[in-house]
């Protein structure tokens, strides 16, 4: 450390002889960041409470006015018992060092004053709690970098656990995503559980006819549109290229069906543009019931059977297959 150190600090400086405290502090204001001028004990101790947080360094005469350098570095001690103090004296007598030493007391400089030596004094008296302050300060910095970068990764992982678990086309569950919130509500469900496995009709002449980005533009609607018709506990993923999957827990088979059934109509009245061509598009919806115990994959396969007779039936409708069926 060298006079660098005394650039960022402030000194409360006490002395009560005039042309001494004016001159001092002329010159330790050249190297120092600032200096509060004292010339009494009482001042110094309120200037010091006023200013405790900016700080640094006391440098106090002993024989000062209404209260001594040394009550003054004691009651200064008390409020903050690391502050570092450095006493300007024209006394030597080992009594009032002996004092000195035993109230923490860093330094001191015999009066009259070697500026030099008073400089170097108070850059060894400053020096460690300068230290230890720049150490908290670093270590604050690395927390706080610390946390930032914590931040980061964990918005960074949510934004990719999004992205694994989305559908980029529809923005909706992907089958993966679909089939772990399955297990989940599997897990937890009170109530009953209905699949439905919905299928877009003749999707495949829709896209030959008008293009697959005019495709896509149907197929990104169509799922907003049936999501709009979900509570946000359904889940609806895509499990394959134009086909969804509805699983969700719901009071009855009649309410449930009935839901289906409306978004059916909806979907089916929705209008959509191409070139002056006015496009309609219909979905055929196969359902199960979940059994006691009943697997996903053998709750979907009943609902897909029944969503192949729907196709087979003419499309466009809604189709619900229980085990009885089977
Ligand atoms: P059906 O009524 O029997 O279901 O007839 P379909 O034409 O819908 O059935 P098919 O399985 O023959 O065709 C499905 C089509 O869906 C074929 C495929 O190109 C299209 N498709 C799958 N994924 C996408 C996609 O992401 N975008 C577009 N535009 N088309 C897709
Ligand atoms: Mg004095
Ligand atoms: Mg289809
Ligand atoms: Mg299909």
């Amino acid at each position: 450390m060298d006079k660098i150190i005394l650039k960022e600090i402030t000194i409360l400086y006490v002395e009560d002889e005039e042309d001494l405290r004016m001159n001092t502090s002329k010159i330790l204001s050249v190297t120092s960041k600032k200096i509060i001028q004292a010339t009494n004990g009482l001042e110094a101790y309120e200037l010091f409470v006023a200013n405790q947080d900016s700080i640094d360094l006391v440098v106090t005469d002993i024989n000062i006015p209404k209260m001594s350098g040394l009550s003054l570095i004691e009651k200064i001690h008390e409020i903050n018992s690391d502050m570092p103090c450095v006493i300007t004296t024209a006394y030597n007598e080992l009594e009032f060092l002996h004092r000195a030493i035993n109230l923490g007391v860093v330094g001191f400089v015999l009066k009259p004053l070697d500026l030099y030596k008073l400089i170097e004094t108070c850059i060894k008296a400053v020096t460690p709690s300068m230290l230890r302050k720049e150490l908290i300060r670093k270590n604050e910095e690395l927390t706080k970098l610390n946390q930032e970068l914590e931040k980061r990764v964990a918005e960074r992982t949510k934004e990719l656990e999004i992205l694994a678990n989305t559908d980029p086309l529809t923005g909706i569950s992907n089958r993966r995503d679909f089939f772990n919130k399955a297990s989940i509500l599997f897990d937890s469900a009170k109530g009953s559980i209905f699949a439905s496995m919905l299928d877009l009709d003749k999707f495949k002449t829709l896209n030959d006819t008008y293009g697959h980005s005019f495709g896509d533009i149907v197929l990104k609607k169509v799922t907003s549109y049936v999501r709009s018709f979900l509570r946000s506990q359904d889940i609806f993923g895509r499990i394959g290229g134009e086909e969804f999957a509805i699983l969700c827990e719901c009071e009855s088979l009649e309410l449930f069906m009935l839901k289906m059934e409306q978004v059916r109509q909806e979907v089916s009245q929705l209008e959509f543009e191409n070139n002056g061509s006015k496009i309609h598009i219909t979905i055929s919806f196969g359902m199960a019931q979940r059994e006691a115990d009943e697997d996903i994959d053998s709750l979907l396969v009943r609902a897909d059977d029944a969503l192949y007779e729907a196709k087979e039936s003419g499309r466009n409708k809604v189709i619900f297959r229980n085990r009885l069926n089977l």
